[in-house]
């Protein structure tokens, strides 16, 4: 598992908290609950990483977990890379004014963090695109950083329905011009897995 032995850095409330801006980052998204946690411990395999079934409302902040150095070519240094879990929300309530310093926060994020590589955004795949979602998708756009969406959940539903529901999903983002990639994944049953990681160094190389 290239994503392998990751570890808890630090937690930010505010871009100016994060580590330093060099190497290369991939930031982790979704609405609460949409199974973020989840999805990060079972792609680092590390069951204790990222706090699963938050209670709603509870603080929330920006989390740096650091991996091992990716190894470059011959004669370049290893790159020093980082998972930033960044705060959900949208399904628990959140008060307005906590809200809004998310989203700015997460606004001046993806458009100044300049080790940002891409995103991993987590989507319930019951559940069409949401107004989180949206605003990310949007951000991604403005800022030409590639998405790739975590259909997860997938357990939930039959695999014909999750064909389905990723097929949807694709059409969609070709027919808005959206950049983004997505596929199926289950932090439950580990389908997606081996992807969604290739996925996330993809990112972290490019
Ligand atoms: P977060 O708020 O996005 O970090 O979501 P969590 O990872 O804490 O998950 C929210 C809830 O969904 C918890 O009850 C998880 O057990 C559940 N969950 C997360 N991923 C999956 C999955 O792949 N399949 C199923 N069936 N449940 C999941």
């Amino acid at each position: 598992n290239p994503l392998q032995g990751a570890s808890f850095v630090l937690a930010a409330h505010r871009i100016d908290q994060l580590p330093a801006d060099s190497g290369g980052e991939v930031a982790f998204a979704g609405r609460s609950n949409a199974g973020k946690s989840s999805a990060l411990n079972k792609l680092t395999g590390h069951h204790g990483l990222a706090r699963t079934s938050k209670t709603p409302g509870r603080t929330q902040q920006m989390v740096a977990f650091a991996l091992p150095p990716l190894a470059q070519g011959e004669g370049m240094p290893p790159l020093d890379v980082r998972l930033i879990d960044l705060p959900g929300y949208g399904y628990a309530k959140v008060p307005e004014p906590l809200r809004e310093h998310w989203k700015r926060e997460i606004d001046a994020y993806l458009h100044q963090r300049r080790s940002l590589r891409g995103v991993v955004l987590i989507v319930d795949i019951r559940h069409p695109l949401k107004e989180f979602d949206r605003m990310m998708l949007a951000f991604c756009q403005d800022t030409a950083l590639p998405c790739h969406v975590l259909l997860t959940k997938a357990d939930k539903l039959s695999r014909n329905q999750s064909a389905q529901a990723l097929a949807a999903m694709r059409k969609q983002f070709a027919a808005e011009g959206l950049l983004a990639t997505a596929q199926v994944f289950s932090s439950a049953e580990g389908t997606g897995v081996d992807e969604a990681r290739e996925a996330v160094v993809a990112l972290l190389r490019r």
